[in-house]
């Protein structure tokens, strides 16, 4: 067996979502919007909600075709990572295995994509499992037996709160508005290393 306890959190007990949290999925959607629609003004801070159809006030046959995009196979390799992410990641795995839940329909290429931005972590120590609807998320975790969460959709991060699965709001220009008190807050990846591993710690 593995150490799993370091510092106040146990590792073990944590799980991330995937887009928005570890991949820079919308950086794909802004360009393909660019590329595609020639919509050069739109940028990532323009998202100022979840709900994309409330906020770019862009025609739903455009925002559907360039979801559709950003979401399929060839799209999903080419998805940064978020800054820090991988790093990060990849230290957390010398402690823990890592768990990763997201609301796509189907795991093969997102897992595709986790093993290829973490190519030193064995993929035995990853699971991803495809959930298919933000709202499925939470039996997933119980049944898990997850008790942190990293998502940046506030409205999933309100329904496990309310479950009593404490959620870490990973922030993107479309949660940074909504007041939601009581919640914890991440900025970044190296601030998230700071909660995880609290300095100190000392990672096997
Ligand atoms: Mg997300």
């Amino acid at each position: 067996m593995r150490k799993s306890r370091i510092g106040p959190i146990d590792l073990d007990a944590v799980a991330f979502d995937i887009d928005g949290v570890v991949a820079d999925t919308m950086s794909v959607f802004v360009r393909l919007a660019h590329e595609k629609y020639g919509l050069t003004k739109l940028s990532k801070q323009d998202m100022l909600c979840y709900n994309l159809y409330n906020c770019l006030g862009l025609e739903k046959e455009v925002i559907d075709d360039l979801i559709s995009l950003t979401l399929d196979e060839e799209h999903t390799k080419l998805i940064p990572p978020i800054a820090g992410a991988p790093e990060v990641l990849t230290e957390l795995a010398g402690s823990t295995p890592l768990r990763f839940i997201t609301a796509r329909t189907g795991a093969d290429s997102i897992s595709e994509w986790i093993f290829s931005i973490l190519p030193t972590v064995c993929p035995q120590d990853i699971t991803v499992i495809a959930s298919g609807s933000p709202d499925c998320k939470l039996g997933i975790l119980q049944r898990l037996g997850i008790r942190y969460f990293v998502d940046d959709r506030l409205e999933t991060c309100k329904n496990l709160k309310e479950a009593g699965i404490e959620p870490l709001v990973f922030e993107q220009p479309w949660n940074r508005d909504e007041v939601a008190p009581g919640f914890i807050r991440i900025h970044d990846w190296a601030q998230l290393r700071q909660w995880l591993l609290p300095s100190g710690a000392n990672l096997e």
